[in-house]
């Protein structure tokens, strides 16, 4: 097992570490069982702020009782609703999104994020970064849809203008079974 190259969520933190400072706001677009949105809470302090969505209640109920276990409720907003309606519940500029694709382990229901809602997301989160800002997405491909899903992402990422956005791409190059892949997009001024 290896010590340092181990999940893409972990490799993202390296990044996320640098990127997200006390009192920023920043937005988890895959609640899931709040992992994500904890660690953010965390990261932004007392002073910042946490929007967390997810379309299943279930998501809403494990990570409310996270937050509160650990006194972080105050400073996150658990929104029930699709990230691709990140536009409604968002109006100020963020530092940070973070998505992490796929279905929820161990859950009741299989629901996974999809190419369509993933996709108009990723837009909206485009708009709503402050210069410097960054969009960190892990793909997954092992389950049914999932390699549509990573084509999309790629095909959408590979296409924005070197001179707004840069994209970065990590990934397990010598392993066999679908390894997950974190793509990071930097907004580079006001434009
Ligand atoms: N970050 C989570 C954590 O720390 O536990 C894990 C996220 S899990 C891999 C993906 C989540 O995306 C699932 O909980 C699923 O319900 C959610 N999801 C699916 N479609 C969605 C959508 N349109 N908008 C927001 N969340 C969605």
């Amino acid at each position: 097992k290896a010590k340092y190259l181990t999940k893409v969520t972990d490799i993202n933190k390296l990044y996320l570490e640098k990127i997200i400072n006390e009192g920023d706001i920043v937005v988890d677009a895959t609640m899931g069982n709040g992992y994500d949105t904890k660690y953010l809470a965390q990261k932004v302090g007392e002073n910042g702020f946490v929007y967390s969505f997810d379309v299943q209640e279930e998501a809403i109920k494990s990570t409310a009782k996270k937050l509160e276990k650990e006194n972080l409720d105050k400073r996150v907003k658990l929104i029930l609703d699709g990230h691709e309606n990140m536009d409604k519940h968002v109006e100020k500029e963020v530092s940070c999104i973070v998505f992490n694709l796929g279905y929820l382990p161990r859950a009741k229901h299989r629901i996974i994020t999809k190419p369509n809602t993933t996709i108009k997301a990723i837009e909206h989160s485009l708009k709503l970064l402050k210069p410097h800002g960054v969009v960190s997405i892990s793909i997954y491909t092992g389950h049914e849809g999932g390699m549509d899903e990573k084509n999309s992402v790629y095909d959408f990422v590979k296409n924005l203008d070197q001179s707004d956005f840069d994209v970065l791409e990590c990934g397990f190059v010598n392993q066999i079974n679908n390894p997950p892949q974190l793509v990071l997009i930097e907004k580079k001024n006001e434009f």
